[in-house]
């Protein structure tokens, strides 16, 4: 499958992993929109939340998204987002986390 998240959560693509384990892989986002932006995937192939359906692998997938907060050094806060299809403005069609901190949010997003 042509899909570049999995070639990176696979190390065909090499990114510096900032957190790993059996079935998430962390990395900096290539643009960056805060001063931490870090993008957290589940290495099996999954669209986007409109298509996952294993709870379990969610479940993990968003303790590891804090998990990487809190090795972030984001005690004061942070922000998840899974932008999810074309209204979501998803652009790679692998389910991904974006972890957002290092400064302060504001609301509502664009
Ligand atoms: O939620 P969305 O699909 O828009 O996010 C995709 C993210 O993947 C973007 O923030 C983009 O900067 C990031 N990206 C990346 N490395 C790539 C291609 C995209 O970090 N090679």
């Amino acid at each position: 499958m042509d899909c570049l998240f999995c070639k990176i959560a696979s190390g065909t693509i090499p990114v510096k992993p900032l957190y790993e384990d059996e079935t998430v892989f962390a990395f900096a986002d290539i643009h960056p929109q805060a001063p931490v932006h870090v993008l957290v995937i589940p290495k099996v192939h999954v669209q986007s939340m409109a298509q996952a359906g294993d709870e379990a692998m969610l479940g993990h997938l968003m303790a590891s998204a804090a998990r990487v907060a809190r090795e972030q050094g984001l005690e004061n806060g942070y922000r998840l987002v899974l932008n999810t299809g074309d209204d979501g403005g998803q652009t790679v069609n692998h389910l991904h986390v974006h972890v957002l901190g290092g400064r302060h949010m504001t609301w509502p997003p664009g």
